[in-house]
């Protein structure tokens, strides 16, 4: 009998925490850790050291979710798919170990072959981390205990003997082409990457197929003559006359919606999903080219019920690119006109499960408004009220006209890109007359293509609903411009050198809606209610 599992599943602590219960504090990973460039003779220095935030707060917000003899009582939804498409496809239960970061060593022996990391920003180089850290000028806690994690299988490795290859996947990984140094540092054998560039790969379609090649060494050389679902590229970089490699395999496919595995073990937060891709086609973003299909009721109340069963779990966090797009077909749907009797039928199933609270992860504000019966009609049958808002993450992206018809105009459908401010303020005001609060997130420097005039139009229209509209719950986050999606050719907006006037005063106002506006009024409320 194997004393250790084949395969062995984790993720960073900064992806493993229940962040106390308090909403949006998931987001904390993205603060900045450690400043290596502190001068060693200022007081900050003596101090903190090299700390920036530090490690001791982050520690305590940070913290670490439960466990069973080093088993993750809970974990992302991600992970938990890839553990649900292994049993699906054979391997058996003690095969497959989904491990709590601070426990991982007591998985790894010489019997383990394969240690999958999930990883959603390891290098700090996602948008919000960007921004906190003025452009990785900092390390970030998403980094730091991504690195630490991966010291820590390294060294478990090294002590028992195991040869056990190590594989980074999941929607970060497109970073390591950034900062290829990483690879070697952290012992990564692979890094899993999708069919359009960095895009996370669906791999729980072809989980079972993909770990059976890892294991027998089909990856350990790129074969392009071998017809299969997974391609393996071996990418060279040169960096400060270093020449580096890694290995980078790509994965085809796009399952279908039976081919979608139902999780097993509860995931972080409650997270179902309820459908992939999105057909709007915003040109900053990668979830955008992924094909649309939806889950029907059924399969969306089975996990909620693995959560409630064996996490305890009382909420449902619905996880939709956007959710006002539940059960359209982009194609034939004139101007992306809601499915309201679909979403309606999707939350009365996901109320019948027992749950007390639920929210969707994401949606449009042009959708949310497209139907007027749509968001009261939700908001009944998910009860919110003044001790239930609903929280939910709407791209703001920009207040300038002229970018936002440049680079999502169909975010806005059926509106025009000229109704764009009166669409956000529409919005604002149906989504909090009925108890929703949206969380807005925005682009500076999106495609490097943004002016001062942009901006200030930005500040303009953040200025106009706090001032129209004074009791209106709001949150704003800017975020820096990542290649992504289809200008993934392009540059990463600069922020510690390219920061002009117009850009810090957009910076500046969002930050101080938050304070004033946001986290003072009703924070606290939403908090209570959107998190497990
Ligand atoms: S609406 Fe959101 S999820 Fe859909 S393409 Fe645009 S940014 Fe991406």
């Amino acid at each position: 009998m194997r004393r250790y599992p084949k395969v062995v599943l984790t993720a960073d602590r900064t992806l493993m925490s229940p962040y106390r219960g308090i909403s949006l504090a998931s987001f904390f990973g993205c603060a900045p850790a450690l400043d290596f460039n502190r001068d060693h003779n200022s007081f900050l220095y003596h101090v903190l050291r090299n700390q920036v935030t530090p490690r001791v707060l982050f520690d305590f917000i940070c913290n670490p979710i439960e466990h069973t003899n080093g088993y993750a009582s809970y974990a992302p939804y991600g992970l938990r798919k890839v553990e649900a498409a292994l049993i699906r496809d054979g391997y058996r239960r003690e095969d497959v170990v989904v491990a709590h970061p601070d426990h991982v060593e007591k998985f790894i022996g010489p019997e383990t072959e394969a240690i999958g990391t999930y990883e959603m920003d390891p290098l700090g180089m996602g948008p919000v981390t960007m921004t906190f850290t003025y452009g990785r000028k900092h390390m970030s806690y998403d980094e730091f205990y991504n690195r630490d994690l991966h010291l820590r299988i390294n060294a478990a490795k090294a002590r028992t003997g195991s040869k056990a290859k190590v594989i980074a996947g999941a929607s970060g990984t497109w970073q390591y082409n950034y900062d290829p140094a990483k690879i070697e540092e952290y012992g990564l054998y692979g890094i899993v990457e999708g069919e359009l560039g960095g895009i996370g790969p669906e791999i729980d379609g072809a989980a079972g197929p993909f770990f059976d090649a890892l294991i027998a060494g089909e990856f350990d050389m790129a074969n392009p003559f071998k017809k299969s679902q997974f391609k393996v590229e071996i990418k060279e970089f040169v960096r400060n006359d270093k020449t580096l490699h890694g290995r980078f395999i790509h994965c085809w496919n796009e399952p279908s919606i039976d081919e979608i595995p139902n999780i097993v073990n509860p995931s972080m937060h409650g997270m179902v999903e309820v459908m992939r891709g999105c057909g709007r086609g915003c040109k900053f973003c990668d979830v955008t080219l992924r094909p649309l299909r939806y889950y029907p009721v059924e399969k969306v109340q089975k996990e909620i019920e693995v959560n409630m069963k064996y996490g305890g779990l009382k909420n449902a966090w619905i996880h939709s690119d956007d959710i006002f797009v539940y059960g359209l077909n982009p194609r034939t749907t004139k101007n992306m006109q809601p499915n309201r009797e679909a979403i309606e039928e999707l939350f009365k199933g996901i109320m019948a499960t027992g749950i007390e609270h639920t929210n969707p992860t994401h949606g449009t504000l042009a959708g949310a408004i497209a139907d007027e019966r749509l968001i009261p009609n939700v908001s009944k049958i998910i009860k919110s009220g003044p001790d239930n808002h609903i929280g939910i993450q709407c791209g703001f992206e920009t207040g300038s006209i002229r970018l936002i018809g440049k680079y999502a105009d169909r975010k806005l459908s059926p509106y025009r890109p000229d109704e764009w401010h009166w669409v956000v303020k529409n919005s604002i005001k149906i989504l909090n007359e009925n108890y929703w609060v949206p969380a807005f997130t925005l682009i500076m420097g999106l495609n490097n293509d943004e002016t001062p005039e942009d901006s200030w139009e930005t500040i303009r229209l953040i200025h106009e609903i706090e001032t129209e509209q004074p009791d209106s719950k709001f949150t704003t986050t800017p975020l820096t411009f990542v290649p992504i999606g289809l200008l993934e050719k392009s540059d990463f907006y600069d922020i510690g050198n390219t920061m002009d006037p117009a850009k810090l005063g957009v910076m500046y106002k969002t930050w101080q809606h938050n304070f004033k506006y946001g986290i003072q009024k009703f924070m606290s409320k939403v908090g209570r209610a959107t998190t497990q």
